[in-house]
């Protein structure tokens, strides 16, 4: 039923000049669930990830996240309204230990709360003390707690996407939103990812919305699977059925 949507997309169109990149589109994502994204290249999926983040405003359609209306929020309060992201490019600080990395997130998420209440030390003694037991513990449930005084840099790419993980993980996000989170892995380590989403949201109880170029593991790894190309919603439902269906089939084939 409806109140089980964390998240309901409906009729989203952003346009940039004269190009489409979202025409209309509209789907809803389960609380707990794991939804893959998939869509050949310029299908809009990238652009649909900055309307839930705010980075864009769309020219038409609704975003219910929550509950809310996510289109009357500003930006800076997306991370507070429950909503965490990881980037495709965005690396972390290299020279920044893995617990610093994990923490540097938290800090995103309190953002002007936190600068607020500098001026009261008892209540930053609170929060730096919150925070460091919301890392520890996701440092652990992560199996990070080996690295955590390691400087990023010497980490492996795999390892790093945990650290990723839990940066975003940090700031208690209910919808998580990955972004190409098996691009540049090896075999093993998408392997590994796919484990890392699942203990994820079993863990941490989070929704998921992946955007994945590696259909694989998003067919592995997703409740649902929503298919675009060119702005639009080819299919969406289980991922066996998306597979098969004719029209993903065919944008699939007509590209690659
Ligand atoms: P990819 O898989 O290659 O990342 P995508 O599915 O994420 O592609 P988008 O990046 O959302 O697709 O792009 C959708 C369409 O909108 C494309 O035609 C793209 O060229 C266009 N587009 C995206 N961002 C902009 C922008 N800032 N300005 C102009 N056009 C844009």
């Amino acid at each position: 039923s409806t109140s089980h949507a964390l998240l309901r997309v409906s009729d989203l169109s952003v346009r940039f000049g004269g190009i489409v990149a979202l025409d209309g589109i509209s789907f809803d994502v389960r609380r707990g669930e794991i939804c893959g994204v998939i869509g050949p290249n310029g299908a809009g999926k990238t652009t649909l990830f900055n309307c839930l983040s705010r980075l864009y405003t769309p020219a038409a359609g609704t975003i219910t996240f929550d509950g809310a209306d996510l289109l009357a929020k500003p930006q800076h309060a997306i991370a507070a309204a429950g909503i965490g992201r990881t980037f495709q490019n965005v690396a972390l600080f290299p020279a920044m230990t893995v617990r610093e990395n994990v923490m540097v997130g938290r800090h995103c998420r309190t953002g002007t709360g936190y600068l607020a209440n500098a001026f009261r030390l008892s209540a930053v003694r609170r929060e730096e003390a919150e925070v460091r037991q919301c890392t520890d513990r996701l440092l652990t449930l992560l199996n990070l707690d080996d690295m955590a005084e390691t400087p990023v840099k010497y980490l492996s790419f795999g390892t790093r996407k945990r650290v990723e993980m839990a940066r975003a993980l940090v700031a208690e996000p209910k919808l998580l939103l990955l972004d190409e989170p098996a691009a540049g892995l090896n075999h093993e380590e998408v392997d590994a990812l796919r484990q890392l989403i699942v203990d994820v949201r079993d863990l941490f109880q989070v929704t998921v919305l992946l955007v994945e170029h590696h259909l694989n593991l998003v067919m592995r790894v997703s409740d649902q699977v929503v298919a675009m190309n060119f702005g639009r919603k080819i299919a969406d439902g289980p991922p066996a059925q998306v597979q098969a269906d004719p029209e993903v089939v065919r944008a699939y084939l007509g590209t690659e």
